[in-house]
């Protein structure tokens, strides 16, 4: 045994020499370098960040523009100031495994900013900037070394850097196909003054928004996914005279009108199921409620077509039966959540949601 272990020590011991050689040359490779060179961050506590969309947060913050997001980046950096940054989840799940990706205006290529083990759902942290007073040698993504001196003092400003993220787990990359989407989500109180005569709720509660940004997430998979992308272009669908078929030219179309989508302004309604029109898109309790279990596509996509500008005439709402089958946007979106249901495809489902109270 022991001559076995001195066996491997001295294997160790060279594979460092040959590391540290390797180091020394111009042509070391990105494997090493990357170890060498990114910080990491764990985000996943209350000692290291705090949570938004937690009861009784103020509804005000939580419906404004500083929760304004892309759901293509869905954990956001955005810059506070040159020296400081904010991260921030805004998925109702925890993700590991990530690098923070700046592209920084002046810089030629994009900076393997540090990385993070792990940040808990919608936590949000911030942070300086570690080249401030640490470590100003930097990977790119393409595993060649940047460094960041010129910054050191000065810091970067705001508007010169712009952040994404990268990693290989299933989860995100599977987050990462949202990027596809030009959707920015905040969430709306429609109902400021609580009129009872309206079918919005009076309030949007931060477990409805909690909720609501696992869905609208699961949502964005369908809708970016290849299958849905070809079942679209193949489906019946009407317009809004209730008879003319859309061409293959117009469906194509409209499925990017779709992914271009700007801005989701997203509430919850009662007394009906959905409410939907140009950016505006309300979901009831029990999509809330249902959406990682049931097929919801009948309402959600079904409202999603009234925010493309369909009426209920054409079946980018409700289905159309043609020869005996339902056809149109709803239809088409249920087997796809019934497919991906089957496969566990779906990025936020009832194993990885943070908070199990809020789907009871
Ligand atoms: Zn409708």
């Amino acid at each position: 045994m022991k001559y076995i272990y001195t066996c491997k020590n001295i294997l160790l011991l060279m594979s460092m020499l040959i590391l540290i050689s390797c180091s020394n040359d111009d042509n070391s490779s990105e494997a090493e370098n990357t170890e060498f060179a990114v910080r990491e961050y764990s985000f996943d506590t209350d000692a290291n960040s705090k949570l938004m969309f937690r009861d009784g947060e103020d509804q005000e913050l939580m419906t404004s523009e500083t929760r304004r997001y892309e759901i293509g980046k869905i954990i956001r950096v955005k810059p506070i100031d040159a020296f400081t940054i904010e991260v921030a989840n805004f998925a109702p799940v925890d993700i590991e495994n990530v690098f923070i990706i700046a592209d920084i205006e002046g810089v030629g290529s994009k900076i393997k900013l540090f990385k993070i083990n792990k940040i808990r759902a919608h936590a949000k942290q911030e942070i300086k900037y570690s080249f401030l007073s640490e470590e100003t040698q930097f990977i790119n993504v393409n595993g060649v070394m940047v460094d960041l001196s010129d910054y050191s003092t000065e810091g970067i400003l705001a508007d010169k850097v712009t952040f994404d993220f990268m990693g290989e787990s299933e989860l995100v990359k599977k987050l990462k196909t949202l990027s596809k989407l030009k959707w920015d989500i905040r969430y709306h109180d429609f109902d400021e003054n609580n009129n009872p005569d309206n079918n919005w709720s009076d309030d949007i509660s931060a477990k409805d928004i909690r909720r609501f940004s696992g869905m609208i997430i699961n949502l964005g998979y369908i809708f970016a996914s290849e299958a849905f992308e070809e079942g679209f272009l193949k489906e019946h669908l009407i317009k809004n005279d209730g008879a003319i078929v859309m061409t293959s030219e117009e469906k194509k179309e409209l499925y990017q009108k779709l992914i271009n989508k700007e801005f989701l302004k997203c509430g919850k309604v009662v007394n009906v199921s959905g409410l939907g029109g140009g950016s505006t898109f309300g979901v009831a309790e029990h999509i809330l409620r249902d959406y990682l279990t049931k097929k919801t596509g009948h309402i959600t996509a079904h409202e999603f077509g009234h925010c493309l500008g369909y009426n209920h005439s054409s079946n980018m709402t409700y289905p159309i039966k043609v020869e005996g089958i339902k056809t149109g946007i709803a239809p088409l979106t249920n087997r796809i959540i019934e497919d991906m249901f089957s496969k566990k495809a779906f990025p936020v489902d009832g194993d990885n949601y943070y908070k199990s109270t809020d789907l009871e």
